[in-house]
């Protein structure tokens, strides 16, 4: 099944897409829960973290190094920021192409809300 990310990457669904190259396309949450929040996809559909394979290794590492460049980016590197990789149910994953979330520019508070 095709996601809203499927789309954005082949440019059919309109996004504020902040960096793209052959692996990974990066734009801007629609929802933003900081004053950064950028989500880094990788071209190729791959669902969930559980999900990956042996031969992703390089495009997960590759999300990871666009998510420091574009930190460095939006000015929020040496204050720090926060990435997310969400999955299934109690990750609370709503869109279905894997994704790590850069989020930043206000101090995030605790990591996890504890019960
Ligand atoms: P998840 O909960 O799956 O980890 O995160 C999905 C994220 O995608 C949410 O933060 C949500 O705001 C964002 N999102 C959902 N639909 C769209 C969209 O159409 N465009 C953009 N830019 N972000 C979206």
């Amino acid at each position: 099944m095709t996601t809203i990310f499927e789309k954005i990457i082949a440019g059919e669904l309109s996004a504020d897409i902040v960096y793209k190259d052959e692996q990974v396309t990066a734009f801007r949450d629609i929802n933003p829960a900081a004053p950064t929040h950028i989500l880094i996809v990788p071209n190729k559909a791959i669902p969930t973290v559980n999900d990956i394979q042996p031969e992703d290794e390089p495009v997960v590492g590759h999300m990871i190094y666009v998510a420091k460049l574009l930190a460095e980016q939006e000015g929020i590197a040496e204050d720090g920021y926060r990435l997310i990789f969400n999955c299934n149910k109690h990750g609370g994953q709503e869109v279905f192409h894997l994704h790590l979330h850069l989020i930043g520019g206000r101090p995030l508070g605790p990591m996890v809300v504890r019960k």
